[in-house]
């Protein structure tokens, strides 16, 4: 499903007969490929980029139903629409102008209501002013007014389209530059070992090495090849050499070490095994944390505090212990000069970089919160008014950022939040990655 990477998916869904397919093909017009026809008994679902007023868009056609032949009708429509609406930020349901609202609208409602993203119900069939059928009872399935189209003649196609545009998750920011290699910071406070880690990272059998220039004069940044996957990493000019202890003190100061994690994507938080953590180390996690950028830990040196690469909770306790406010990070356990742990660093910074470019759908998020919501009272303010959480987005990734919609946003707590970003997670890991929150009053653009 390459295609549809990043991009935020609409999905069209109703009961057959609708007019599901001449939306879809309406909605696509001549602009776009059709990247994806998934084969099922029948046509199961087709994929197609699209965009409208520049933002790009992923339409899914549920189409034909499942051949389930076993199944009622009703059954097939449902296990259709749930898988649309599952993967979906903004679900359109189709219903049919001329026949009515009927029930299978409504058990195709239901479905799309627990998926949880935002819903517009699209009334086919309005093919001209004079015909225009009563669309208001579709307003019954509870999505709030229904659009009246023609697919047929692209009647209402327009306002639909502003309509889901105006239901997409913000563009991030930026256009991610989804073919760059993720950028990693290797930081430390002095003689952690950082060099001589970064050393044994270019020694690795499987890496393949290349220098890269880096944003600052002074930086070199190198990039690695591993198994296919590529990691850059930052300014290892200060590192990559034969480390010796006094230069290393000068090498890699706090100004480098900031720059390093402002360029960085995932940060590896060096860490020397034999002493405890220091405030310094703390500083430098909190520092990663407040950047907001992915961090993995890593307890190197850890050939003076034991005589194999295995690890040992009681030590990782206390280093929890240290840095419980960065308590999604992963530990790896490192020696650099008997090459302990260094493939596994590599592994688990490339599971981070991925979380950390990664998107909730908004339907999975909804859900996790609906859950969430339902298994605990969000708080309530001193006269015993609620909060109320309404809808959840996440508009970026990289970093991460997840929007709730609520009712009043002074009313949310900490602890709640907490307990929001511990279902989130239990959910949808995320290892080493940061998660920010923000809260806006419904109607406010996110
Ligand atoms: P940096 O300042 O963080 O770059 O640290 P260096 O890489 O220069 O290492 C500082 C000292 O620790 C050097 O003497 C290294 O040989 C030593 N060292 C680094 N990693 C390890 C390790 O995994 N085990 C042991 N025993 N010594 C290490």
């Amino acid at each position: 499903m390459s295609a549809r990477a990043g991009l935020p998916v609409v999905a069209i869904v109703g009961r057959p007969n609708v007019g599901k397919s001449a939306l879809f093909n309406r909605l696509i017009g001549r602009r776009v490929a059709i990247v994806e026809d998934v084969p099922g008994v029948t046509r199961d679902r087709l994929y197609a980029e699209t965009a409208w007023r520049g933002r790009r868009f992923v339409l899914v056609d549920t189409g034909g139903l499942i051949s389930d032949a076993t199944e009622g009708l009703a059954a097939r429509i449902r296990a259709q629409a749930t898988r649309a609406a599952a993967e979906a930020d903004v679900v359109l349901l189709v219903v049919d102008a001329h026949d009515g609202l009927v029930p299978e609208d409504h058990a195709v409602a239901e479905v799309v209501r627990r998926a949880g993203a935002p819903v517009l119900v699209v009334a086919n069939k309005v093919d001209g002013p004079a015909r225009d059928p009563a669309v208001g009872e579709f307003f019954a399935l509870g999505f709030g007014d229904p659009l009246p189209v023609s697919a047929l003649h692209g009647r209402g196609v327009g306002d639909l389209l502003d309509a889901v545009v105006a239901l997409l998750p913000p563009a991030p920011a930026e256009a991610p530059a989804a073919a760059a290699p993720p950028a990693v910071a290797i930081v430390g406070r002095p003689n952690v070992g950082k060099s001589s880690l970064v050393n044994a990272i270019l020694g690795e059998e499987r890496v393949v090495v290349d220098a890269a220039p880096g944003t600052t004069r002074d930086a070199v940044d190198t990039v690695l090849a591993r198994d296919g996957q590529r990691l850059v990493l930052i300014d290892t000019a200060g590192l990559r050499r034969p480390s010796r202890v006094h230069e290393a003190v000068e090498a890699y100061g706090v100004a480098r070490t900031r720059r390093a994690i402002a360029r960085a994507q995932v940060a590896v938080l060096v860490l020397d095994a034999a002493e405890p953590v220091a405030d310094q180390d703390q500083h430098i996690a909190r520092q990663i944390a407040e950047a907001g950028r992915g961090l993995v830990i890593a307890l190197n040196k850890w050939d003076l505090v034991a005589a194999t690469p295995r690890r040992d909770p009681q030590r990782e306790r206390a280093v929890r212990h240290a840095l419980r406010f960065v308590p999604y990070a992963p530990l790896v356990v490192t020696s650099a000069v008997r090459g302990w742990g260094i493939g596994t660093l590599l592994t688990t910074v490339e599971q981070v970089a991925a979380a950390y470019r990664a998107r909730i759908p908004t339907g999975v998020l909804n859900r996790i919160v609906g859950e969430a919501v339902r298994r605990m009272q969000p708080p309530a303010d001193a006269a015993g008014r609620r909060l109320r959480i309404y809808y959840a987005t996440q508009p970026e990734s990289a970093p991460p950022r997840i929007v709730l919609f609520v009712n009043e946003p002074q009313r949310m707590s900490e602890a709640y939040l907490r307990y929001l970003e511990r279902a989130i997670r239990q959910a949808y890991p995320l290892p080493g990655v940061p998660l920010h929150f923000v809260l806006r009053r419904r109607g406010e653009a996110p």
